[in-house]
């Protein structure tokens, strides 16, 4: 059949096109190293985007070529998630927090040529140096604009190479299917993986970021990303921001709970995004160090189960929603949203409060099931149990280079999420745990996540993290590890913390009296997630000693 539309390619030249011709005047704020605050507008970002495209052009990128980023986020970073796409070559965004032998393995994997570091993570990269033996270049960026001392080789720096060109002439034409970007799972549960986004995966992602009933992000609004432009893109926001014009505010090297909320306040940001553990630091924060956080309306908050208590919080104290969203590197990564619906807007605090607990309905573009071990689907009747699985144009249909983990992706078209899962009568999913993490106790699955949300609703716990430990009567048994808001350590005995679960689970479910520990902190991902391998190790660790 002949075609009946045009065939127009979703490519992110479109978006940044757009942005130059709609929203020039509209700004990019970015926290420099020394505090101050640098702003320019997007019809600035556009012409130096174009003279980064011409720098990567000189340095001979090729098409598919993989240029890396080692770096925080600021404006610099949102210049290379456009110039190195739009001139078929593909991003590469290195998370910086990853151990140096994590690095090097992916930075070669990756056969990364280029890598764009920032000055204060250049240690990092010359520790490594030997090992990236696919690099043929290191750009240095630094606010000063002058290069500092360092052993990396070749080495240049950004703001020097940008003034020596010219803006490129023209784009290249695109095919929506060709690679844009790429990242890795950050090996919460095993070793990296990489992922490689199409033009046409980030395109339709941003515009569904961009809905209402998804982010809602918008032309008017004001982002402070709090999540890492190294992973998982940024949760899609700067392309999406980019797609509508909305105003962004980089927080820049090193960002803690004072800067954050110094520019929440100063720039009058309304939507932020961040991982469960920055919420909680930020709310401790602010109790501490009253600020004007008013400004905000639209909090978007995933990467791990985002306990209740938390969401609770910032409603009763800021007035400001939290919205949970489900996603995985591997689906660019938004897979799921806990917007209520019409008719749950009349239900009471309770029950609304156990819909936003759960990590919502597919958005629109990802199609979800859950397959039982036998992989027969099972019903949504919030009961049933088993692994997640998605398909839908943002979600990948493999890993980059890497056969051995084909058994991900099932015959016919599904991507196994490796989470296990119920589906509601009312299409919200839940996650019981990642499949590694399940306690499996006497034969019954004991979810950790919804224990840990039950202890972090006690006012006494900031964190929890419950994991298993091997038993020889029920083969595993639950162990909760839970830090204490400042001060109350002393409460938290195992009587209370027992008692306290036994309002909220069966039994059996609960952990022993013994197995509970007080902790200062719980071990983190270099994603600020929950990393329980470290607390597994350690117990079996002293169990042996
Ligand atoms: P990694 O697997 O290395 O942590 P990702 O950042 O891609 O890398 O993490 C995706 C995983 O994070 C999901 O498979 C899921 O287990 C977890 N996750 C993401 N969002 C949520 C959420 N809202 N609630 C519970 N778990 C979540």
């Amino acid at each position: 059949m002949d075609s009946l539309m045009m065939d127009y390619q979703l490519t992110l030249t479109g978006i940044l096109r757009r942005a130059k011709e709609v929203y020039p005047e509209r700004e990019l704020v970015t926290r420099l190293e020394d505090g101050s605050l640098h702003r320019y507008t997007y019809g600035e970002f556009y012409q130096r985007v174009l003279k980064l495209m011409q720098v990567l052009r000189a340095q001979g990128v090729k098409p598919g070529d993989r240029v890396a980023t080692f770096a925080w986020n600021h404006a610099r970073h949102l210049e290379l998630y456009f110039a190195v796409p739009c001139l078929g070559a593909v991003l590469h965004t290195l998370n910086i927090r990853l151990f140096p032998d994590q690095l090097s393995y992916i930075a070669e994997h990756a056969e990364d040529q280029i890598i764009f570091a920032d000055s204060n993570l250049l240690s990092q990269l010359e520790e490594v140096q030997d090992e990236l033996k696919t690099v043929r270049q290191f750009v240095v960026m630094d606010d000063s604009g002058t290069l500092p001392e360092t052993t990396l080789s070749p080495v240049a720096e950004y703001e020097s190479l940008l003034a020596a060109q010219e803006a490129v002439e023209a784009f290249p034409d695109l095919n929506e299917q060709a690679p844009a970007a790429m990242c890795y799972t950050s090996g919460t549960t095993g070793n990296p993986k990489g992922v490689v986004y199409s033009h046409r995966a980030l395109y339709l992602h941003s515009m569904c970021a961009c809905m209402n009933d998804v982010l809602a992000i918008k032309e008017a609004d004001v982002i402070l990303p709090m999540t890492s432009m190294f992973h998982a893109n940024c949760w899609g926001i700067p392309y999406a921001a980019v797609m509508t014009g909305a105003k962004m505010v980089f927080p820049g090297p090193n960002p803690h709970s004072a800067e954050l909320v110094d520019l929440i306040e100063r720039e009058k940001v309304t939507f932020c995004s961040g991982v469960p553990t920055i919420w909680n630091m930020l709310y401790q924060y602010l109790q501490t160090n009253p600020r004007n956080v008013s400004s905000l309306s639209n909090i978007v908050c995933g990467g791990s189960a985002v306990p209740k208590s938390l969401m609770q919080k910032f409603d009763e104290t800021y007035g400001v929603t939290i919205t949970q969203l489900w996603g995985m590197t591997e689906l660019t990564p938004l897979g799921t949203v806990s917007q209520l619906k019409n008719d749950m807007m009349e239900w009471g605090a309770d029950e609304q409060y156990a819909m936003r607990g759960k990590q919502g309905v597919p958005v629109p573009g990802v199609e979800v099931r859950i397959l039982d071990n036998d992989g027969k689907p099972q019903p949504w009747d919030g009961e049933s149990i088993g692994e997640l699985c998605v398909r839908g144009p943002w979600v990948a249909s493999a890993y980059y280079n890497n056969p051995a983990s084909a058994a991900s992706f099932t015959e016919d078209g599904w991507f196994r999420t490796g989470d296990v899962a119920t589906m509601d009568t009312r299409s919200f999913m839940q996650i019981a745990d990642r499949t590694k993490d399940l306690i499996k106790s006497g034969g019954e699955w004991i979810s950790s996540v919804e224990m840990e949300n039950a202890l972090m609703a006690h006012p006494d716990i900031l964190e929890a993290a419950v994991v298993a430990r091997p038993d020889d009567q029920w083969d595993e048994r639950p162990m909760a590890y839970v830090v204490p808001v400042e001060g109350a350590g002393d409460r938290l005995t195992d009587e209370v913390l027992y008692d306290f679960l036994l309002e909220h689970f069966a039994k059996w479910q609960v952990p022993y009296k013994g197995d509970y520990r007080v902790i200062d902190a719980v071990p983190k991902t270099s994603v600020g997630k929950f990393d329980k391998k470290v607390l597994r190790q350690q117990y079996l660790e002293s169990r042996a000693s």
